[in-house]
Parts: structure tokens; sequence; C-alpha cells
């Protein structure tokens, strides 16, 4: 019985939401963009989607915040679907760092190397500007349709926190300008930082990323209408770059220790995804689900700290590792 079990399933969360908030305590409400410093410590909250219908909130699950650096794999995503998988790979690699995620170090390189992902930020903004478009705002019509197309509503800009990022933005400009000294831009630099910086305030709550994660669980088909969203190989592509690259240098634990694709942001959210693992036969409960959680205290590598740890439980208690 689904409702039953539902109803089940989200008494266990509320107590693990409440155990793990406080470890919001332990951890640091981002500052370097200062509209990031008004966000509220001790928030923490958890959303997860399921492909046969499972739906669990819990704690403070109505706070919008900025998707930051979550923004990256969908700015990978629409460049792929424009461009071409190939194309793509051609301009980015798919190697993990093990740097910050505004490292510069690997730009230095020689013999001249392309950025490592397309999750930390040289790759981010190289992949910005190879957006179709002209100005900023055609550049991200595009990815804020696929958003639409995934939540059912066009997500807003916050321009509070996209002003505050372009005026503290020294160090993603350094990054921009280097890339475009060694040849790896396709646009023009300004619209190509004016792009990164509106995609990283696009605002969102955890219903949201976990929608997104859900079509990603899914192999980029929506599981109510079947309907493919992104194209499979794509899907594929971005989930593996979470798993590799989307915790931060954080992102080698992630793996060990809660097994899923992720991306979490500097704003707090984390996006995951748990894919089906039982295919073709009558699926349990939870298993296929998409799932964020929002938690503003980070931790030194920049993870939400009280939400690393909640994810962690859940999937072990839930056993989701792919591996
Ligand atoms: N807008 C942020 C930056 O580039 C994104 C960082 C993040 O979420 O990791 O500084």
């Amino acid at each position: 019985n689904t409702g039953m079990t539902q109803e089940w399933l989200q008494e266990y969360v509320d107590d693990w939401v409440s155990f793990y908030r406080k470890h919001t305590a332990e951890g640091e409400v981002a500052s370097y963009i200062p509209a990031l410093k008004e966000a509220n410590q001790d928030h923490l909250g958890i959303s997860i989607i399921g492909m046969h219908g499972m739906k669990i909130r819990s704690g403070d699950v109505d706070v919008r915040f900025t998707i930051q650096s979550i923004s990256k794999v969908l700015s990978f995503i629409v460049a792929c679907m424009q461009r071409g998988v190939s194309y793509m790979l051609d301009k980015v690699d798919v190697e993990p760092t093990g740097e910050a995620f505004n490292s510069i170090m690997h730009l230095e390189m020689k013999p001249l190397k392309k950025p490592f992902n397309p999750l930390v930020n040289a790759g981010a903004i190289t992949v910005s500007s190879m957006l179709d478009g002209e100005t900023s705002e055609e550049k991200l019509q595009p990815l804020l349709s696929l958003l639409e197309e995934i939540i059912g509503h066009r997500p807003p800009i916050n321009l509070e926190v996209y002003e505050s990022e372009r005026e503290s933005s020294m160090r993603n400009r350094a990054i921009g300008y280097y890339l475009l000294e060694t040849g790896f831009l396709d646009s023009d630099i300004e619209v190509t930082l004016d792009t990164y910086f509106k995609q990283c305030s696009i605002e969102v709550t955890i219903d949201d990323l976990a929608r997104i994660g859900l079509i990603l669980a899914n192999d980029g088909k929506d599981p109510d209408s079947d309907q493919e969203i992104i194209p499979r190989q794509v899907a594929r592509l971005a989930k593996a770059l979470m798993l590799t690259c989307g915790m931060y240098d954080a992102s080698g634990k992630f793996a060990a220790y809660v097994g899923i694709p992720a991306k979490s942001g500097v704003s707090g959210g984390i996006i995951a995804v748990s894919p089906p693992r039982v295919r073709n036969e009558p699926l349990p409960f939870m298993d296929g689900c998409g799932m964020a959680v929002y938690g503003p205290a980070l931790d030194s590598k920049g993870n939400s700290t009280a939400g690393i740890r909640l994810l962690r439980h859940i999937a072990t208690q839930w056993d989701l590792s792919i591996f």
C-alpha cells in the first residue's frame, strides 16, 4: 500500500531531518558573495520525488535559494543538446581536479590543457561561452525553457544575488580572461561572464531540484509522461560528471560514502540522483528517485554540512549506492 509506505517513510525522514539539523551549527554560510550571507544558517530541508509516486518533503522545504553551481550541470546539458556531445567533450574534459571549484592552477599547465571538467568554474565559464546566442538573455532562454519543462514554471533570476556576484567576481573574471587569452571561449568574454553570473542566480526550491534529479534518474525521461526531456546519452554523461566531480574536492568521499551522483552549490543546495537499480520488475517504492537538500551552512569544502550527513544517512538506510 503506497499511501501507508509513504506515511511510514515520511516519519523516518522527519526524524532524520530533526536529528541532522544540529550539524548546521558546524558549518558557515557562504560570505564571499555578500548577498548569500543573508541565508539562515539553521535551515535544513529535503525533498524526494520517486519514479513510482513517492513524494517526501521535510524540514525547511519552502525556502527559495539561488541554484549557484548546480546550474553548471544544466548549462552543460543544454550546450550538449545544442552543439552535440563530441563537440563539447572536445572543449572541456571530464576529469576531477582535486582542487577548489574556482581554482586557476590547472589553467596554466604546459602543454596547455582544456578545462578539467564542466562542473568547476573554468569549465563552466567555457560552457557558458558555448551556449547559442549573442546576449546573456539569449544564451539563457533555452536553459530556462528546459527548467520550465521540468518544473512547470519559468524560474526567476534573483537580481540581488546576481548584482552581488557580479560585483565580487574578481576571481571568475580572472578565470574568464585567462580562458579568453588561451583561446577557449566561443563568445564575447563579458557576455560569457554575465551568462555565468545569471545562471548561478536562478532561484529554485528543493522541490524544483528534486524534479530535475528525478528526470536524470530516469535517464532524461519524465517518468509520468514517458517523454524524453534530455537525451539519454547526455543525462548519463551529466550523472557521470556529478559522481566524479559534483561535490567539489570532496567528490571522492561522497562517492565512497553516499554512492550516488550529486552536485552541490555554495548557497547550500545539493541535487542528488538515485537511478533505479531493479529493472523490469515490480520496483521497491524508493527505487529510482530525485532528491534535493537545502542547508546553507557549509563545510570547508563548500558542501552543506547537515545536507551531506542527511543524504549519507538516507543512502545507507535505503541502500541507494549505485555500487
Ligand atoms: N557563483 C558561484 C561562483 O562561481 C558558484 C559557486 C558554487 O556554487 O560553487 O563563485
